[in-house]
């Protein structure tokens, strides 16, 4: 029996926590925290602590054609009748889970075909702030439910209140995890209560903090100009984001639609809007590491590895960018996303760029300015680094 542990970064919420992937016989087989990181300090949150389990769970390991299973050669042939279709009437529509490089090649791929490409999971804004920043605040202003979406993240604010900071909170709800002040406002962010204002005004070290999906929360957030963090709830939607791939609904005008699902099971309601097109399209193509209700309904499934059977980098909220570890193979029918790409690019007669995930990224960094000054060899701090925006 072989045993080793890989430290990568964890596959969920836009923290970005270090983990050690428990590899026995060629298997994950556990989760251990990583005392290295400063991000995490040694911590994981109970859905980073289930990872090794989770990432296995329901892996889609052959293409399907109009629900039979199919070989590569024939499930390509048949995606790549993308190219009948006009620049405009392609949707491509990826995830904001996908590593930094991979994304930069769906973006390379939708721009070859002249395909319309937005994301399903994302949101928009950069943070002006960083985790450590929350943890020395003196007063925090949470606009929405952050401490759910983003644990560890949440974990700063609560070290901020063991430390003395009041927190204030604006939301739906109340606010119990940390016994903040609190405002209910149904769904909209309207006045700063005048309690609230004479706290931030007089802080400080004050910060806001709300989710990156939230367009109301981003607005109230803009007039209070004060540090903001920004927070996505996916692994790598910042990095997505300063691709500048923002969420997108499919546009009436398009007819086919290629669909990079990379979901984990609390997240699989997002489909709902696309799964209520998906009928109406001429093409539905979904490539996809585990079954989703996209899967069931898509003309061609195309199985792609998952997060731990991958080299590359992903994003945090801050800015942050680490390194993801490949820590097990990808199962017998199984390919890279990378490689898909490529394969299905050359049937359609286009060209993306082809290489390591280092010769990627380094493409990546040369075509989009805040990855600019980051050179690969340099993500491989246990700290990673900082976007040049950050
Ligand atoms: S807080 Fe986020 S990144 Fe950290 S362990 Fe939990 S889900 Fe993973």
């Amino acid at each position: 029996m072989q045993m080793n542990y890989v430290t990568t970064i964890c596959p969920y919420c836009g923290t970005g926590c270090a983990l050690n992937l428990v590899v026995r016989d060629g298997k994950t087989v556990g989760v251990a925290p990583s005392n290295r990181s400063p991000v995490c300090s040694g911590k994981l949150c109970s859905r980073g602590l289930r990872a090794a389990q989770a990432l296995d769970e329901a892996r889609i390991k052959q293409p399907f054609v109009k629900g039979e299973p199919a070989d590569w050669d024939a499930a390509i042939g048949k995606a790549a009748e993308l190219k009948k279709f006009a620049a405009g009437e392609v949707a491509v529509i990826t995830s904001a889970r996908l590593t930094n490089e991979n994304q930069f090649l769906v973006q390379k791929f939708a721009k070859e075909l002249g395909a319309v490409i937005g994301v399903v999971n994302g949101g928009t804004g950069s943070s002006t702030t960083t985790l450590n920043e929350i943890r020395d605040a003196d007063v925090i202003l949470a606009l929405g439910d952050v401490m759910k979406a983003l644990p560890l993240t949440g974990n700063k604010i609560l070290l901020a209140k063991e430390k003395g900071a009041r927190i204030l909170y604006i939301g739906p709800q109340s606010y119990t995890a940390v016994q903040a002040d609190t405002v209910e406002i149904s769904d909209e962010f309207a006045e700063l209560p005048p309690g609230f204002s004479t706290l931030l005004k007089n802080a400080a070290r004050p910060v806001v903090v709300y989710l990156a999906n939230d367009a109301a929360a981003a607005a109230f957030a803009a007039g209070l100009k004060i540090n903001a963090a920004v927070l996505y709830d996916t692994n790598n939607g910042r990095g997505t984001a300063a691709m500048g791939i923002t969420p997108l609904s499919l546009p009436e005008t398009v007819k086919a639609a290629f669909i990079i699902a990379e979901t984990p099971e609390m997240e699989k309601d997002i489909y709902a809007d696309l799964l209520e097109k998906l009928d109406s399209l001429e093409l539905s193509i979904v490539a996809a590491s585990s079954e989703t209700s996209l899967s069931g309904i898509a003309d061609i499934v195309l199985p792609v590895s998952a997060l731990h059977e991958s080299e590359g980098t992903v994003t945090n909220w801050e800015g942050r960018i680490q390194k993801i570890k490949q820590a097990v193979a990808s199962p017998d029918g199984v390919k890279p996303l990378a490689d898909v790409l490529v394969d299905l690019a050359g049937k359609v007669g286009i060209s993306i760029p082809t290489g390591t995930p280092e010769e990627i990224y380094t493409a990546l960094a040369a075509e989009v300015p805040v990855f600019a000054e980051v050179s690969y060899e340099q993500i491989t701090k246990p700290e990673g680094v900082y976007l040049r925006e950050a």
